[in-house]
């Protein structure tokens, strides 16, 4: 069969660009869109589609990765730079497909161990946004081996679909994070009665999709039924981050190491022995933790993550990209409020924050948004125009 190439701009047809014909000429969708925005100006702009190598993959060093981390991401250094690594190594094992005979390099898969609000999800989300790869987040506490009450495991690849708009080959790239990994461990309390009994099932179905497998899915989601039509995603090139708090591993470390770490100081230095102490586990202290051993062995590389301490939390309020303090002063100021924070009101912002972490649920540095959304949620209601400055002090 012909090639059919657009008259106007003489691009190939392709999936992502495709070809309308009429008498003998044919325009392609990225011409129509072209045309539609100059005729109709740049208010109702659309966006053209994007060809392979304008849409994503471009080899970032790890260098370069982590510098866009460290705009957004506080601290974590250890963890940004496994991250960094592991994602370039992905990235460059895509691109440069081997030659026949070539070693391929296997997928590195990563699994991310930190508390809860420490930035896991934020590291994920960061760097997808900066390559322009599509990204599905999901928690693994709702995935549920086929047939049990909940989410099917394929379903995280329909909704990466989704966010993908629906093209499979970037789909077919792009990153799914699956948090809360350590809640389907085989021995963990949480698990849910509705689904199969010993977690070990829905670490199965994921391991399935994690090693690279083609997998029908539905293309809306849901529960699969006998007359549906399905959508095939191949696996293979998907990177697959996992997180979780893993509560309890130090524990089980510190019983490998054994005597080494126990003593005199032990319990004065707790803290700062559970953070060190997480940076030497090993794939046995996460079988002895319940994950299964072929699942350990496609998360190829692990990083931790430190808690959130007060002084991570000042930092996290003013000197990201998109720090909180930066988004409430942009959201009031467009209802006329000049919002200031002075140093002493950060600091007391970061101190409500970590007292209710110690006191109610730990949830990291998510918790200043509340205790900002709470302290500014009258002014929210009250702005109305009228010029203001207010200083929280
Ligand atoms: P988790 O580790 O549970 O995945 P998230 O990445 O979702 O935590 O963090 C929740 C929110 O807390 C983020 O959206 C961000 O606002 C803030 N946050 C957490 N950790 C950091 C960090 N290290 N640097 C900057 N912001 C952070």
């Amino acid at each position: 069969m012909n090639e059919r190439i657009c008259d106007f701009c003489k691009s190939k047809e392709s999936h992502k660009n495709p070809l309308i014909t009429g008498n003998n000429v044919c325009i392609c969708k990225n011409c129509i869109i072209a045309s539609y925005n100059l005729l109709f100006g740049t208010e109702n702009h659309l966006e053209e589609t994007k060809t392979d190598q304008e849409m994503d993959l471009k080899v970032i060093p790890p260098k370069e990765l982590k510098a866009i981390l460290d705009d957004y991401v506080i601290g974590q250094e250890k963890a940004k730079k496994v991250f960094s690594v592991a994602v370039y190594n992905h990235y460059k094992r895509i691109l440069q497909k081997p030659k026949e005979g070539e070693t391929e390099i296997s997928k590195s898969n990563i699994l991310l161990i930190g508390p809860t609000g420490s930035g896991k999800t934020l590291m994920a989300q960061t760097l997808a946004r900066a390559l322009n790869i599509p990204i599905a987040i999901c928690d693994a506490t709702s995935l549920t081996e086929a047939g049990y009450v909940g989410e099917d495991v394929e379903n995280i690849l329909t909704r990466l679909l989704q966010e993908a708009n629906g093209d499979i080959e970037r789909a077919e790239k792009g990153i799914i994070f699956i948090d809360e990994i350590d809640k389907i461990s085989r021995l963990s309390e949480n698990r849910s009665i509705t689904r199969d009994v010993s977690g070990e099932g829905v670490q199965q179905a994921l391991l399935k999709i994690i090693e690279g497998s083609v997998v029908n899915i539905p293309p809306k989601g849901g529960r699969k039924h006998p007359n549906q039509d399905f959508i095939q995603i191949n696996t293979k090139d998907i990177l697959f981050i996992c997180g979780g708090a893993f509560d309890g591993l130090n524990e089980i470390i510190e019983r490998r190491i054994g005597g080494n770490v126990l003593g005199f100081h032990h319990q004065k230095n707790a803290k700062t022995e559970s953070k060190n102490l997480l940076d030497e586990v090993e794939p046995d202290d996460l079988v002895s933790f319940g994950l299964i051993p072929e699942l350990i062995g496609r998360l190829h590389m692990i990083a931790t993550l430190d808690e959130i301490t007060k002084e991570a939390m000042i930092t996290i309020l003013q000197k990201p990209k998109n720090a909180l303090t930066k988004q409430y002063q942009k959201l009031l100021g467009v209802d006329g409020v000049d919002l200031q924070f002075t140093e002493d009101g950060i600091e007391e912002i970061a101190s409500i924050a970590v007292d209710f972490n110690n006191t109610k649920e730990d949830i990291g540095a998510r918790r200043l948004q509340s205790v900002l959304e709470e302290l500014l949620s009258d002014v929210s209601f009250e702005a109305h125009g009228e010029p203001v400055t207010l200083v929280v002090d």
